[in-house]
């Protein structure tokens, strides 16, 4: 039994060792193999440097894939399913904030439970500030409502699971990659244990508001095409509300006599149609764009350099 850790990296040139470190601590009395496949995504900082050191000592099995450039971490963790070999893979972060013990007690509920083929980790307690909560269960709320797949609130991309769902992965050959969809829309069945996320122990998060919008965008976008019916749905209502006012100012007109001063209302019409128009042609934008860039059929990532210890000798 083989155990692969897929870790995405971008400058985490502080961390990786410290990774490597509690990763042996881990794993080396557990009875099972492991081997960890790092991907550095375009570090700007020693990472790439820090993991040929680590590739060169050979503590543990160690693969690395380098990036030509940052390609964002749902690439990283795609390079590193290509090249995990394990009969059970995990998705885990190199800052630590996921401790390696934890994938422990991963690999010990597949081992014991046949049933399920994936175990997620989803944060127990969160250090977040209420505004940011706020807006990641609205769209938690917005994603279950709008797509076909369900997704767990607060679910992260902490994960062990067996071959066969690795292989299903692989298969999507998406270019937009949201994980936690792509895992909800593969099925299989999930066991969620609830996790602490520990203090990083060095570096600054990726992620900021502007980029977790986004992602959020990718979300629902990725996952449902019922926003475009808003277009549809929008341009009926505003045709019937045209033809419902068209019948009462003719009335007004012709029964009562009175003529309409329209100034303020043709204004305030045509900023609210306008702007109702480029909200819609922005979300057929979303979904041509994407279009567009599946259609170019480009690779999802482009790694500038392999390391494997599979092949280490022949260097
Ligand atoms: N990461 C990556 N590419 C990116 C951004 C992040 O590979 O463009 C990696 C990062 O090195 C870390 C993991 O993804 O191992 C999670 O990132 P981070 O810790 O910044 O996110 P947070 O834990 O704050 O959600
Ligand atoms: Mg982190």
């Amino acid at each position: 039994m083989k155990l692969s850790l897929v870790v995405p990296c971008y400058n985490e040139a502080e961390n990786v060792a410290a990774f490597q470190a509690a990763a042996i601590g881990a794993f080396q009395d557990c009875g099972y193999d492991f081997e960890i496949v790092f991907v550095d995504d375009g570090s700007k900082d020693a990472t790439m440097a820090q993991l040929r050191q680590i590739f060169a000592r050979q503590e543990c099995p160690v693969k690395v894939v380098s990036f030509s450039r940052n390609f964002g971490k749902e690439s990283g963790i795609y390079a590193g399913l290509q090249h995990a070999s394990g009969e059970y893979i995990c998705f885990i972060d190199a800052d630590l904030q996921q401790r390696p013990e934890i994938v422990r007690d991963m690999v010990r509920i597949l081992d014991e439970s046949p049933e399920y083929d994936v175990v997620a980790a989803y944060q127990d307690r969160r250090g977040e500030g209420k505004v940011l909560s706020f807006f990641k269960k609205s769209f938690y709320g917005i994603i279950n409502r709008l797509s076909n797949v369900s997704l767990k609130a607060d679910a992260s991309d902490f994960r062990t699971f067996r071959r066969s769902v690795a292989e299903s992965i692989l298969a999507l050959g998406e270019y937009h990659r949201f994980s936690k969809g792509i895992f909800a829309w593969v099925g299989y069945n999930t066991c969620f244990i609830p996790y602490v996320a520990c203090e990083r122990v060095a570096g600054v998060s990726k992620w900021n508001f502007f980029k977790l919008f986004n992602y959020a965008i990718d979300g629902i976008v990725g996952y449902s095409t019922k926003p475009l019916r808003i277009a549809t749905f929008l341009g009926g209502l505003t045709s019937v509300a045209a033809f419902l006012y068209l019948f009462v100012v003719l009335l007004q007109k012709l029964i009562a006599g009175i003529d309409i001063p329209g100034y303020a209302t043709i204004i305030v019409l045509i900023l609210f149609l306008g702007g109702m128009q480029l909200f819609c042609i922005g979300i057929i934008g979303e979904y041509v764009g994407r279009t567009f860039e599946q259609s170019k059929g480009r690779p999802v990532y482009i790694a500038r350099e392999i390391l494997s210890y599979e092949n280490k000798d022949e260097e």
